[in-house]
């Protein structure tokens, strides 16, 4: 199994230069006018012209070959249990495929499917625990797996919320998935989990697997997470004018997964677009799933919602990327100095129409990629499961 990511060793210095459309993963900003990124030690330093960038004493060397760099994808709702392994569809390297997608940095909404997952208060909080502590530790194939995120139960009081932040614990999993659900319990936990600095989400439509339950509009607006999970459904949406109620009714992340339903989806993008409000669209899979996995998931939604929802592919990749990274407080997911030097390299899929690669995947195509890299360090190169990138980057120099 690809648990054990390549770590740097002593300092480093990425260069990637003849970068041929730069993306910045920034709604205001998307596109970049620059050729050349430095990273040292993992954290981008300099992004601009060759000529203009100071690019000696690289200890890596990539050409992007004319293709287009654009922050790692993130994964906003996918549910981890243990390493590179899910025993919902008992499948091994999930994670590692994934990368494969594009994605380089994963939020945990629950680990709920930890066979015999306790739901006992000491219990729930030893698995959280347990899980960031684990997740930290690991990094399979080198992505980010930002885990331990407890499921609440009605028994907890606010002392637990305080022990688990000050262990480490910065996230809550999906409300409703335990025992909590109903709006004013709910609102009661997710207001301690905010004064510890546990950032927040909901379960929000029809139940997702035989044992869980409704979250409608009500309770959502009354629990008031910092993110709406899958406002779309995993799988079964609210009726419409539920989605729309909630889209008005507050200022919180709007989640749409790829395991949802994807007219919801579409609607929730309108709903948010008609609003002015684009900026709070962020994108999960919600896998390991009933659904199964999808490494594609996340550049799935990407096209999904660039072709069918008319968004301009590159503003579609910053619900990917900068609009996770901004509402959850991550070093990633925007092309930035001082930010963690996490990138995909993508080009337009072999044969697919569209002039260039935005064109190709507001057609609707898939984009195909040619490598990632995660704290400055090349992870994998052409992928084993998109399409066949056009151009693909290379490693010109070490
Ligand atoms: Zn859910």
């Amino acid at each position: 199994m690809a648990h054990d990511a390549p770590q740097a060793t002593g300092p480093s210095r990425l260069v990637i230069r003849n970068i041929g459309l730069l993306l910045s993963g920034a709604m205001e900003k998307p596109i970049l006018d620059a050729d050349t990124i430095v990273a040292e030690n993992g954290k981008i330093t300099a992004i601009g012209r060759f000529k203009d960038v100071n690019t000696e004493g690289a200890t890596t060397i990539v050409d992007a070959n004319g293709t287009t760099v654009a922050p790692g994808l993130i994964d906003s709702h996918v549910h981890p249990v243990a390493g590179d392994w899910t025993p919902r569809q008992n499948q091994s390297n999930w994670i590692d495929s994934y990368l494969h997608g594009g994605v380089t940095t994963m939020i945990s909404a629950g680990e709920v499917h930890m066979p015999g997952r306790p739901r006992d208060v000491v219990g729930l909080k030893a698995m959280a625990i347990f899980a960031q502590r684990a997740f930290w530790t690991l990094r399979p194939g080198g992505v980010k797996v930002h885990a331990g995120a407890p499921v609440i139960e009605c028994e907890m009081v606010e002392d637990d919320f305080k022990e688990l932040a000050a262990a480490g614990v910065k996230l809550l999993g999906e409300v409703g998935l335990g025992g909590v659900k109903d709006g004013p319990t709910a609102r009661k936990m997710v207001g301690w989990a905010r004064k510890y600095g546990i950032q927040s989400t909901i379960h929000t439509g029809g139940p997702s697997i035989p044992g869980s339950g409704l979250i409608d509009k009500d309770v959502v607006l009354e629990a008031d997470t910092d993110v709406i999970g899958h406002i779309n459904g995993g799988h079964t949406a609210l009726p419409d004018d539920q989605i729309r109620c909630i889209c008005e009714g507050c200022k919180r992340g709007l989640e749409l997964v790829h395991n949802g339903n994807e007219r919801s989806a579409l609607f929730t993008l309108r709903t948010a677009r008609e609003m002015g409000d684009l900026s709070r669209i962020i994108l999960g899979t919600d896998a390991p799933a009933g659904s199964g996995v999808q490494p594609l998931g996340i550049l799935r939604m990407v096209s999904m919602l660039s072709s069918l929802g008319d968004v301009p592919a590159e503003i579609a990749f910053c619900f990917a990327t900068g609009n996770t990274a901004r509402m959850r407080a991550l070093d990633c997911g925007l092309v930035e100095v001082g930010r963690s030097a996490d990138f995909v390299i993508m080009d337009k899929a072999q044969h697919s129409p569209g002039k260039n690669i935005l064109e190709s995947v507001q057609l609707g195509d898939l984009p195909g990629v040619g490598m990632t890299i995660i704290d400055g360090i090349v992870r994998t190169q052409r992928s084993r499961n998109t399409p066949p990138a056009g151009r693909v980057p290379e490693i010109v120099g070490r």
